[in-house]
């Protein structure tokens, strides 16, 4: 089996859903391939992330209160004599269960507090780049400044063929790639290096023709920008100076 799909089945080996040989066959690819294995540590602590209570809200009293007194307005038309009709209890019974739609989505999506959307990927991003930073031998997979042998190390480990380039002339240079577990899809990871600092540079299919321009933000000290540019996603965090990694940016963004 090989490393694209072996992700494939990560999700379901994550949640237990794999047959015997399919689970046996992830397992024992992961034994040999580290870059699949860390996208399954990833997943497990994305998981148990979603899962935490943090996520979780109580549906306010009003909203339950509504709900209760639909049901039993339901109930009571179901006890009216036939004249009132099946017509109109079968619409009630869509609004009820339309409410009772509602009241498990209060519950399960998170509001306000909680960030959505680029929010929480931007969250997962600095999580990322600080773990690749914290952990030994972490931060990549393929070790090596040629664009000739990065490019070619992601050939079936993603699903698309990110483009490598070298800016060792503009002082970013290329340290290498690993494969990274983000947005819920396995992502190309490229480490710059610019004196002491380290940038990555997360990119994966954004499903969109065409491009966005660039947003940046701050978070915990780091900086990131993201921006997408011919159907594909890029975001970019380092604890480089916002200047300097706006340079790197256009450098990206001239390929
Ligand atoms: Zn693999």
């Amino acid at each position: 089996m090989n490393c694209q799909r072996t992700q494939e089945l990560i999700h379901g080996y994550v949640d237990g859903e794999l047959d015997l040989v399919r689970n046996l066959a992830v397992e024992q690819h992961m034994e040999d391939c580290r870059a699949c294995a860390r996208v399954f540590s990833n997943q497990t602590t994305l998981t148990s992330m979603l899962r935490s209570d943090s996520l979780y809200h109580d549906a306010p009293d009003r909203l339950k209160k509504r709900i209760q007194s639909s049901l039993r307005k339901e109930v009571k038309s179901e006890m009216r004599p036939r004249a009132f009709g099946w017509r109109w209890a079968a619409i009630g019974a869509t609004a009820a269960l339309i409410l009772l739609i509602a009241l498990t989505v209060w519950n399960f999506v998170p509001r306000s507090t909680v960030p959505a959307g680029d929010e929480l990927l931007a969250q997962e991003i600095v999580t990322d780049h600080v773990r690749s930073l914290q952990l030994p031998g972490h931060l990549v997979d393929v070790l090596s400044s040629d664009q000739h042998t990065v490019k070619p190390w992601f050939d079936g480990k993603v699903d698309f063929a990110p483009s490598v380039k070298d800016f060792a002339d503009q002082n970013f240079h290329l340290y290498g790639g690993r494969l990274e577990y983000l947005n819920n899809r396995g992502v190309a990871a490229l480490v710059y290096q610019r004196r002491l600092h380290y940038i990555n540079l997360y990119i994966w299919p954004s499903g969109q023709a065409g491009s966005t321009a660039e947003v940046t933000t701050q978070r915990q000290g780091y900086n990131l920008i993201h921006w997408t540019s011919s159907g594909m996603n890029y975001w970019a965090i380092s604890d480089l100076n916002s200047v300097e990694l706006h340079e790197f940016a256009r450098l990206i963004q001239q390929e």
